[in-house]
């Protein structure tokens, strides 16, 4: 359960480099918004550090689960229709990257556009069609999982 939690917060937790536009941080540096924290190599990092603090039963699974739950913001902001790009490759490049299509709304930055409603909207559109569905798909792997162990060990087979 403390890997499910940590998934749907690492899910998130790119978008904490809006904080740095308070620190004259602009969007195109490598830690501006959609920069460093939104790669491959941070989501890795993130979830590697994650799994050595949790230890969690199957480390491997865990792993690779935050790994994907971090990496999947990165990948879906470079679906999204404004901003810049994403730094998907740092710290190899810092070039920002998008998708060939761009289905999504952006979200917009900064916390009192966020508050306003038309960001509401916005996060209100990803919620349904992206972290519900998301959150579905893992809640239901990870269930599929327990229940496969547990009807494996009553039928006395051990994996
Ligand atoms: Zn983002």
């Amino acid at each position: 359960m403390p890997v499910i939690v940590t998934g749907i917060v690492f899910a998130m937790l790119p978008d904490a480099d809006v904080i740095g536009f308070g620190f004259g941080v602009d969007y195109g540096d490598r830690w501006g918004h959609r920069g460093a924290t939104h790669s491959l190599a941070f989501a890795a990092a993130a979830a590697l550090a994650a799994t050595a603090l949790l230890r969690p039963e199957r480390y491997g699974v865990a792993a690779l689960f935050l790994f994907v739950s971090m990496a999947s913001h990165g990948l879906l902001d470079m679906l999204t229709n404004g901003g810049l790009g994403v730094a998907l490759f740092w710290p190899l490049e810092t070039v920002r990257h998008f998708a060939p299509f761009t289905p999504i709304a952006v979200s917009p930055i900064g916390l009192s556009d966020f508050i306003s409603a038309r960001g509401i909207k916005v996060l209100y559109s990803e919620a349904i069609w992206i972290w519900i569905p998301l959150t579905l798909i893992a809640a239901a792997g990870f269930g599929i999982r327990k229940r496969t162990r547990l009807w494996f060990r009553q039928n006395g087979m051990e994996r």
